[in-house]
């Protein structure tokens, strides 16, 4: 039986206890996929405008924020969210887990699409939070500049830093069907690039996409892993309600991954990942209303049980 390479066994391996992720979300964040500048309406599956409020400007509009704007009004409202996310989430982590190390993740919407400087008076608060040994920024291949890649890489000379990119597919078509905005060209000439400042690349897949089959998936997995990604995160496609994708669903155009072949396919997926590759994630699924299909990914603590069986029937121990 081979123990998979988790973000937990690397993390103890690296700093000697579990680290945890604190996720974060700040207002005033948004992406190019949905503020137009790229397209509007974001992702198929993306449920936007739950990610976080945005906040208000006196005029009544909303404001948000994207690397041209010239001035951030509430910078200083977006540090002190960043601070009281960060401080709650510790305390629960360190009560329920007697956690005591921590990396915060910029998790919502593009964390890199905002000016630059307010961009670094974010990451800098944060590795200043006490226990805090790094960062880990979840963006857009398309919405990374080499400023701000020069200037992650200075973080990571001291600090563990992970950018974290939505691959999804590794196939045009599949992109253009879910209105990513951007294509496979991109996503290879930014992971080469971030790699090459030294940064660690974090890939994330989806499996269940419209339309794709199971060799398409297993060959996206063979790019993110071509392309030397340190780490990757697979979960299945589910349906959620205020979604242009529970509009296909409803209309009979889009069907859901089964479990069965969600798993038969992470499966044969692991046969192709190397050993040294950091497996963050391998499930995912939300348990309330907004969920519309298919029904398995309701209940995340039974997927992540079959998931494991089906690994171990394979040797593997996740
Ligand atoms: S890139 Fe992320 S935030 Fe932007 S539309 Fe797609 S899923 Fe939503």
């Amino acid at each position: 039986m081979r123990d998979i390479l988790t973000a937990g066994r690397y993390f103890r391996q690296k700093f000697g206890c579990s680290v945890y992720k604190i996720p974060i979300s700040i207002s005033g964040f948004t992406c190019p996929n949905i503020d137009g500048s790229v397209a509007r309406g974001g992702c198929v599956f993306c449920e936007n405008e739950s990610f976080s409020p945005n906040l208000n400007s006196k005029k009544g509009q909303k404001f948000t924020l994207s690397p041209s704007s010239k001035h951030n009004p509430f910078l200083e409202m977006q540090l002190s969210q960043l601070e009281s996310q960060y401080k709650h989430t510790k305390a629960i982590l360190s009560h329920k887990f007697k956690a005591k190390k921590f990396i915060i993740y910029f998790q919502s919407f593009t964390n890199t699409y905002a000016p630059l400087e307010t961009l670094k008076a974010l990451y800098q608060k944060a590795l200043r939070f006490e226990d805090v040994v790094g960062l880990s920024i979840g963006t857009r291949t398309d919405s990374v500049s080499l400023e701000v890649l020069e200037y992650l890489s200075c973080l990571a000379q001291s600090k563990e830093v992970w950018v974290e990119y939505g691959i999804q597919s590794a196939f045009d078509e599949t992109l253009q069907r879910i209105n990513r905005g951007h294509d496979v060209e991109n996503i290879i000439k930014y992971i080469n690039l971030t790699r090459k400042y030294g940064l660690k690349v974090c890939a994330h897949l989806i499996f269940g996409l419209p339309k794709e089959t199971k060799d398409m998936m297993l060959q996206s997995v063979k790019m993110a892993i071509s392309l030397g990604v340190e780490s990757l995160k697979i979960h299945p496609l589910y349906v959620v309600q205020k979604t242009a994708l529970a509009n296909d669903f409803v209309k009979g155009s889009f069907e859901p991954i089964t479990q069965e072949m969600y798993i038969e396919t992470l499966v044969e997926a692991f046969k192709i990942i190397p050993e040294t590759t950091i497996v963050q994630r391998v499930s995912a699924g939300v348990s309330n209303q907004t969920l519309l299909s298919p029904k398995w990914c309701d209940d995340k603590h039974t997927q992540m049980k079959n998931i494991r069986i089906a690994l171990k029937n394979s040797g593997l121990n996740y």
